[in-house]
């Protein structure tokens, strides 16, 4: 099967590619992210791959049908980025690479709690600056402290371990409950969630019901000094609302790996320009923030793992045998 490339980096081309020679699949590569403008480019291939930023609404989809694609393999678990009645209406078939390294995520969700708490992004720098002084760098122990986790699926289920493992008492909120979960805590609603935790962090996906959890409202119920964290969708969190948080102090400190505009410069580099996004400098502005690019799931694990489930959907999909978790429609 010919598949045509969205939003390719010469990493995803590295992996991919090498994954591809064992399953015979033809890979074009671009860095093209998919966009109504960029549709055009896919003309005459059978398949698509696609990644968190593309954008895969009614529109673009249908663009992509007229040209002849009747495939789409993302190379990511979110699929909020895709209209999937669009899709099941035109008979096209959609798979995802639902839990590659939820290791990954999990361990970078932690990495931004402990670098947030100790404070490490600045001493790197003050010490660097042979500025040896800890005014300014006092954390508190995890030990003890009450750890929400908001979805507990594959990811969500790695960080409540770990957190366990550091000795947090952990609270747990899913619309379904994990069995064995309850070993490393309790499930109990989102509004005891919010009232007791002293980190936040969500793993939940973003649909409806998730979307702008965290805004002015529920921010008001939560305690004082909260950590939050988000390495799930940006869309999970109103930012405006978390930028005033940050300025009463509701919000203690703030961790973030997505950001509901990230499409406009997440992987790429603005380096040499100014970036638009007010809102978003506002946010670098805090001393208790700290963001990283979409970069959680970044693993060669994780990467060789994507790269590998991408390529048996592309051949499933050919040989009409695509079932089981990976396919959505
Ligand atoms: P998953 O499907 O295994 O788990 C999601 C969990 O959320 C499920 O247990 C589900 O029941 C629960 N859930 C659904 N609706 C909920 C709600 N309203 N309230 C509470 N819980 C709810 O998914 P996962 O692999 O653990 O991934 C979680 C999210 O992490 C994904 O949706 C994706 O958006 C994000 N993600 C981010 C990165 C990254 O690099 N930053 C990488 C992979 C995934």
């Amino acid at each position: 099967m010919n598949c045509f490339v969205y939003s390719s980096k010469p990493y995803d081309e590295l992996f991919l590619k090498e994954a591809a020679e064992q399953s015979q699949q033809q890979l074009r590569f671009s860095e093209a992210r998919l966009s109504k403008e960029t549709a055009i480019l896919a003309k005459g291939f059978d398949a698509v791959c696609c990644f968190v930023n593309d954008d895969l609404n009614r529109e673009i989809v249908q663009a992509l049908y007229e040209g002849g694609t009747r495939f789409i393999v993302l190379r990511c678990a979110g699929f909020n980025n895709v209209h999937l009645a669009t899709t099941k209406e035109l008979g096209m078939r959609v798979a995802r690479v639902p839990a590659y390294s939820p290791h990954a995520v999990a361990e970078h969700t932690v990495g931004l709690i402990l670098s947030l708490n100790r404070k490490i992004h600045k001493a790197y720098s003050r010490v660097r600056d042979n500025n040896f002084s800890l005014e300014g760098l006092m954390g508190f122990d995890l030990f003890g402290k009450c750890a929400g986790v908001v979805g507990t699926g594959a990811i969500g289920a790695c960080v409540v371990r770990i957190l366990h493992g550091f000795g947090c008492q952990v609270l747990m909120h899913d619309v379904r409950c994990d069995e064995e979960l309850k070993g490393y805590g309790a499930y109990v609603s989102l509004e005891e969630i919010f009232h007791r935790s002293d980190i936040l962090t969500l793993h939940c996906p973003l649909n409806d019901s998730t979307h702008h959890l965290i805004q002015e409202s529920t921010l008001a119920v939560m305690k004082p000094g909260v950590m939050l964290i988000n390495t799930s969708r940006g869309g999970l969190i109103h930012t405006s609302d978390v930028i005033q948080g940050l300025k009463r102090a509701q919000i203690g400190s703030l961790g973030l790996d997505v950001y509901e505009e990230e499409s406009q410069f997440f992987f790429e580099d603005f380096s040499q320009q100014v970036v638009q996004d007010d809102v978003f400098s506002r946010l670098l502005t805090f001393p208790n923030v700290l963001i990283t690019s979409h970069q959680a799931f970044f693993t060669r694990e994780a990467m060789s793992e994507i790269a590998r489930v991408t390529m048996s959907n592309l051949l499933a999909f050919e040989n009409g045998t695509a079932e089981g978790p990976t396919i959505l429609c």
